[in-house]
């Protein structure tokens, strides 16, 4: 599946150069995050600090952000000494965790389609991937499907809500069942929620981590780079309890030791801003949402409605089209606009045959032109 992945995202953006296309298969924003945050980083360069390697686990003052922001917008109690550790990006939070927390042989139970990262991290622990499908016209959690996959060899639950690709948030009662389970048979959940700050409407984010039970065996995964549109940056964490974070740490530091000194300080102060920049991020997402949304609609592609994240789903079939895959092939000569089969995502191609991965974290422009090209398809 690694190799699967990694050649359509290639072939994909190679085909975005070649045929001079929108490159909606992207996911990162064309616009930068806060000018404050800028403006601290190119400080904290100028005056020296950060420059040299900061403390193994992060910044104290970043540490204990992530702890505030926490407490913050979840009410969780965090402490910013031994329960979080900053890593190179939300990726490495979660390949520590799933080599420290895993061993040989054990298996790792993951919603299809899934984040290409989770799929490399669990081969690199030597570990086993299981899949559970999202199903039905909104692609939902087969809950079922989740507790039969459940084996004595099950270690973990690999959880990501808001979900890319498909752009659901999980709701309370989905997360309730998932937690039951975990309880049940003694599992770890590493959650990954660099998509905490994008979810739309009333489909509010909840951690797993708050639900009764789950603090003291989640790993929480949080991503800078996501949170405040700077995600060459490269700044994540993880947060959870102590006799977790302290394994997750043991191995960050064998990783990378250490990452990007002066950004780290940008990201705590990130983190403190003011409530207005996180309601005013995730409604100027949810409009370009809204925009691309309205036009492939009008394309006739079945759009599912996307709550969260950078990413929209449409099933292409309405359009004749029978696979993602050969569709997303076409279209960049057809109409010089790039997208990902969710194939991408997927170990059981038959899961992701019928569904394409859109990225609306672009100016609103651009996604009008997108539409506007696409139009030649039908
Ligand atoms: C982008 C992304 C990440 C990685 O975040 P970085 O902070 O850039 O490493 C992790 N999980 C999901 C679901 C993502 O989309």
């Amino acid at each position: 599946m690694i190799e699967h992945s990694t050649s359509i995202f290639a072939e994909m953006s190679n085909l975005a150069i070649q045929t001079e296309s929108i490159n909606l298969g992207q996911g990162f924003p064309d616009t930068d995050g806060p000018q404050e945050m800028k403006d601290t980083a190119e400080r904290c360069i100028q005056e020296g600090l950060g420059n040299q390697y900061p403390p193994p686990h992060g910044l104290p003052a970043l540490r204990h952000a992530v702890a505030v922001h926490q407490h913050r917008f979840y009410g969780l109690t965090v402490d910013g000494d031994t329960e979080v550790v900053i890593t190179t990006g939300a990726s490495e939070a979660l390949q520590s965790a799933v080599l420290a927390l895993i061993d040989s042989d054990d298996e790792v139970i993951m919603f299809e389609p899934w984040f290409d990262v989770y799929a490399a991290a669990i081969s690199l622990a030597r570990g086993v991937r299981v899949g559970v499908p999202l199903v039905g016209p909104g692609l939902r959690p087969d809950l079922d499907r989740l507790a039969d996959a459940i084996t004595p060899r099950t270690r973990m639950i690999l959880l990501n809500s808001p979900h890319n690709p498909t752009g659901i948030v999980f709701t309370r009662a989905e997360l309730q069942v998932i937690a039951d389970l975990a309880i049940t048979h003694n599992l770890i959940v590493l959650s990954d929620e660099a998509y905490e700050h994008l979810w739309f409407d009333e489909h509010q984010h909840i951690p797993i981590s708050t639900l009764p039970g789950m603090f003291e065996r989640t790993v929480t995964v949080g991503s800078g780079g996501k949170s405040f549109s700077f995600t060459g940056w490269k700044i994540g964490w993880a947060s959870g309890p102590r006799h977790l974070i302290s394994a997750v740490r043991v191995v960050r530091q064998h990783l990378t030791y250490v990452s990007g000194g002066p950004f780290q300080y940008a990201m705590a102060e990130g983190l403190a801003l003011p409530d207005q920049y996180f309601t005013e991020f995730r409604k100027g997402m949810s409009e370009r949402r809204d925009v691309l949304s309205a036009g492939l609609d009008e394309l006739g592609l079945r759009v599912i409605p996307s709550q969260g994240t950078y990413f929209l789903t449409t099933d292409v079939t309405p359009l004749g089209f029978t696979d993602g895959l050969e569709f997303c092939r076409q279209i960049p000569e057809r109409a010089h606009v790039v997208a990902i089969p969710h194939q991408a995502f997927c170990d059981d191609d038959s899961i992701g045959a019928p569904y394409v991965r859109w990225a609306f974290c672009k100016q609103i422009p651009v996604l009008g032109e997108a539409v506007r090209r696409l139009q030649s398809l039908v």
